[in-house]
């Protein structure tokens, strides 16, 4: 900062408000910023002007102010764009705001001018907004400039460079791969892009840089990064959108130790900017430990709340229920709630309806209190097979016993959702906490039932483990892949495997995959191609930006730190996107439409 006969200049050429402290009354300051409140007592108008640095009073005097400067204050309007100038002082003891950061000064304002003016706006530029969502999409200039908003990119922008200076001190270099491209399968369907000089074909918007980045490794760059932008049509749920940032990684000859080391370093540089701690090294579990101990393999690890497998109590009940899951090839699993006989009537209803809404049958509860057991079931299970349930499940005193018997999927996703909702209802997650875990070990392939062919459960270029290859054509079930995921408090942060690098084994793959020769090299022809050239063993990860970056703000929408984000029906209300287009340029791209479009903005979503 630069002192000169008493006006302070720093920066390009203003002050920024939200700095200004005690230490700086006296001084002569230039602001620029927005009216972001104003109060007109008649002789004194009071402004909050806002700046990215924050908010400061400034203050029109009749008595200390020309009058012209206190008249054009008096015509000053909510987000109107203003340039002024004055004095820092100190504010009375009995005036001062300990709320402000800068509530212990105001600006004596000396002049002012509009640089640009404002209607009135549609919602009011605070934190607290009642605005609906869809209103701050439209408008959403002006939902940038909350305070909070304005927080949560600044947050995203650190954590961004933090992980950028981070990798590229560990030698990766960031390269960028294209954005026209061709389909790369993560899953999802493409985005397609029509090419107009080859007129019929077209690109698509990658869905990952994953064959880029493998090709980017047998080209020898041996470590390499990018923030890159991906793409996939699918279903939106809450936390997903169709454009979205991963932290994308890959590495020559690795082990899988080395990608955790690289991660944890990683996720510890982009959550310390929040002033979240995220102590190394991250718990691991095993997809199956995951699965058996808590239903799901990305599990809130805030608290324990294991499931417990209750098959061998439920054999030889005689209850319809156990006795037709475990004749299909199904399971009974349980959840003990410490505490949970407070559950109301309501509550088990509601739970009942959750464990349904996840593909079970049904739930059955036990409850043990006061020395008696009660459950709806009671009349139907033998004193013998309840007394054996509630000892595998080591129900205790006040104790709630959720079971579900059903097919191991469904088994599984019931009670992963009922720990979640118990947890919630119980309060057992510390909000502060980041309990961050690997899950390793994760099948290489899974049964597509409507399909009816194996798919792989991350994706095609994931190496199994070599000590399984041998099973790959007649137990693919069998199969464990060299995947892993990071996870955070039931959110998955990122996935990733160690990769197939000889041509001959992602053949094998591609064939067990259904994928057929002539397939396989008319769509990753360049891949296998590669392979054969002298391919280093190589693997990575993609980290979810988006998802880092809401964790760390402490928000549950990733929209909350996506400047411009889509709605859950993959609307930009700003742009008004997507939009028809005109019939010309879809003449130059050879395309008619044999279906009349959705009436704009309505789609299907
Ligand atoms: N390309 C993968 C994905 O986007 C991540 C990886 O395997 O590195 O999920």
């Amino acid at each position: 900062m630069v002192h000169t006969g008493g006006v302070r200049v720093s920066g390009p050429n203003r002050e920024p408000a939200g700095r200004l402290r005690a230490s700086d009354a006296g001084h002569r300051v230039l602001l620029k910023g927005w009216v972001a409140k104003r109060r007109d007592l008649g002789d004194l108008i009071f402004f909050a002007l806002r700046d990215r640095s924050g908010l400061v009073q400034v203050l029109f005097d009749r008595q200390r102010c020309p009058a012209e400067a206190v008249e054009a204050a008096g015509t000053a309007r909510m987000e109107d764009v203003v340039e002024l100038e004055g004095e820092v002082v100190l504010r009375a003891e009995a005036q001062r705001n300990r709320e402000m950061p800068t509530g212990e000064i105001e600006v004596v304002a000396s002049r002012l001018e509009f640089l640009s003016r404002a209607e009135t706006p549609p919602f009011s530029v605070e934190d607290r907004t009642n605005a609906t969502e869809e209103l701050r999409l439209t408008h959403r200039y002006l939902d940038l400039r909350r305070p909070a908003m304005q927080r949560n990119l600044m947050l995203r922008d650190e954590a961004t460079f933090c992980v950028r200076r981070a990798l590229h001190e560990r030698g990766f270099l960031e390269i960028e791969t294209p954005m026209l491209t061709k389909s790369t399968p993560e899953g999802a369907r493409d985005f397609l892009v029509p090419s107009r000089l080859h007129r019929g074909e077209f690109y698509a918007l990658p869905q990952s840089p994953q064959l880029f980045k493998q090709i980017l490794m047998v080209a020898g760059f041996e470590k390499y990064f990018q923030i890159a932008r991906c793409f996939r049509d699918e279903d939106l749920r809450s936390d997903r959108q169709f454009e979205f940032t991963q932290i994308d990684i890959e590495m020559s000859f690795p082990t899988e130790e080395d990608v955790f080391d690289t991660v944890e370093v990683v996720l510890g540089e982009a959550f310390g900017v929040a002033g979240i701690a995220a102590p190394r090294p991250f718990r691991r579990l095993t997809y199956r430990e995951a699965m058996e101990r808590y239903g799901t393999d990305r599990p809130d690890l805030r608290y324990e709340l294991p499931l417990a497998d209750l098959s061998a109590a439920a054999s030889g009940s005689g209850f319809a229920p156990f006795e037709k899951a475990t004749e299909a090839g199904g399971a009974v699993r349980g959840l003990r709630v410490p505490g949970g006989t407070a559950f109301s009537r309501k509550k088990l209803d509601d739970l009942t309806a959750l464990a349904r809404e996840h593909g079970a049958g049904g739930l059955l509860w036990i409850k043990k209190s006061a020395g008696d057991v009660s459950s709806p079931a009671k009349k139907n299970l033998s004193e013998a097979a309840l007394k054996r349930l509630l000892e595998a499940a080591q129900l205790e005193e006040g104790d709630l016993l959720l079971i579900v018997a059903d097919r191991p999927k469904a088994v599984f996703a019931s009670l992963a959702a009922l720990r979640a909702a118990a947890a919630r209802e119980q309060n057992l997650a510390d909000e502060g906490k980041h309990a961050f875990c690997w899950v390793t070990d994760f099948p290489l392939l899974e049964w597509d039932e409507a399909a009816r062919q194996w798919s792989p459960m991350n994706h095609p270029f994931t190496a199994p483990r070599p000590e399984d290859l041998a099973l790959l054509e007649e137990h693919p079930e069998q199969v464990l892949a060299r995947a892993y995921d990071v996870v955070v408090n039931g959110w998955e942060l990122g996935s990733g495997s160690i990769r197939i690098h000889r041509a001959d084994i992602q053949e094998r793959v591609f064939r067990v995959l259904g994928i057929s020769e002539e397939e396989g090299r008319e769509r990753f022809g360049f891949l296998l191609d590669a392979l054969r050239y002298g391919a280093p063993p190589h693997g990575g990860i993609a980290l979810g930006l988006d998802r880092i970056c809401a964790l760390a703000a402490g928000t549950t929408s990733i929209r909350d730190v996506i400047a411009f984000p889509k709605t859950t029906s993959g609307l930009d209300l700003m742009t008004k996107s997507p939009s028809p287009v005109a019939a010309a340029p879809l003449a130059d791209l050879g395309i008619t439409l044999s279906v009349p479009p959705f009436p704009p903005g309505e789609g299907r979503g």
